[in-house]
């Protein structure tokens, strides 16, 4: 397939490269003088997007999607898909969606997870909201540069699906810290606080398969000194994207506020810019009620 990719990053570089390995032309812009393997430099985003069967987008936010939107959408042909895998605002997904509609394209918004060690191993989870058309043309990328690809319906779709369960993981992984905090002031050891937990009804991801605690469970970050992994600053992106979405829809999301709240606080004054979103454990361990 032609390919134009925009925003290669820690993210769009290894996922670029994987679909020029894969036999896939790739034409790549991104703003920084950036080269990545079999992948040939374009001199704009217009330019990158010229011809493409699929345009994929990998860039930092909502309002960055919709300048690059508004400046490849003209330049693609009719029946093309505009495949957007940034993390963005539900709102944004939707309006840059609608605009692509609007000149014959599909559109497509499929955020990951899997972070970078994902992108490079071409193990991504796609999230993807957006037409059934769009979604089969692009199905065969979804199987390079990832394992597995969600379809979650319409436009908008699948930025919702992440924004979801980074709350649902935001919040865990604070509960499953503070708990840990709380078993260790009342002299119960951490291990047999992981054997029980991650075999009762306490289990769960951030438990069993990402232990905040370094020397329990199975290797994470935590035994890694905290170095991301997935990193507190993304979390609170994600946290705050939720909120947005929560706002926006009139939802009642007391416990991904708390999440939000305590993640900018961790961020912005205690040092967790950089650090393991993990990394709330040693924040709890040193703190009181006070
Ligand atoms: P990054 O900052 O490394 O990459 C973004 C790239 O976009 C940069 O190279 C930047 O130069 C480029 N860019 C910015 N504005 C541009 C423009 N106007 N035109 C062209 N290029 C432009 O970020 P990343 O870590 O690769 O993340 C990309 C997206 O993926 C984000 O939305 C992020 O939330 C999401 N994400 C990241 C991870 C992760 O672990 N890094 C995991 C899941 C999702």
């Amino acid at each position: 397939m032609k390919i134009g990719f925009i925003g290669l990053g820690n993210m769009g570089a290894p996922m670029a490269a994987n679909l020029a390995r894969a036999g896939h032309a790739v034409t790549g812009f991104d703003m920084a003088d950036v080269s990545v393997e079999g992948v040939k430099m374009a001199a704009s985003a217009a330019e990158a997007a010229k011809g493409a069967e699929v345009v994929i987008t990998m860039l930092p936010n909502g309002e960055i999607l919709r300048k690059v939107a508004a400046e490849v959408i003209p330049a693609m042909q009719a029946g093309a898909v505009l495949l957007d895998c940034s993390t963005v605002d539900v709102q944004s997904a939707r309006d840059v969606a609608a605009e692509a509609a609007a000149a014959g394209l599909h559109a497509l918004d499929a955020p990951v997870s899997g972070g970078v060690g994902g992108a490079a191993a071409g193990t991504l989870t796609f999230m993807v909201g957006g037409g059934e058309e769009g979604f089969n043309i692009a199905r065969e990328l979804f199987d390079v540069m990832g394992q597995k690809a969600v379809h979650c319906g319409q436009s908008g779709n699948g930025q919702a699906a992440k924004i979801c369960n980074n709350m649902i993981l935001g919040v865990t992984m604070i509960a499953t810290c503070e708990a840990f905090a709380l078993a260790d002031k009342l002299g119960l050891d951490r291990q047999a606080m992981f054997d029980v937990v991650s075999t009762s009804s306490g289990y769960s991801w951030s438990m069993n398969a990402y232990c905040p605690a370094p020397g329990i469970g199975p290797k994470s970050p935590a035994d890694n000194d905290y170095k991301p992994g997935f990193a507190a600053e993304l979390m609170l992106k994600d946290l705050r994207l939720s909120q947005m979405a929560a706002e926006a829809a009139d939802a009642d999301t007391p416990m991904g506020r708390a999440a939000c709240e305590l993640y900018a606080q961790f961020v912005e004054e205690e040092g967790g810019k950089g650090r393991d979103f993990s990394a709330m454990l040693p924040r709890f361990e040193k703190r009181g009620r006070g």
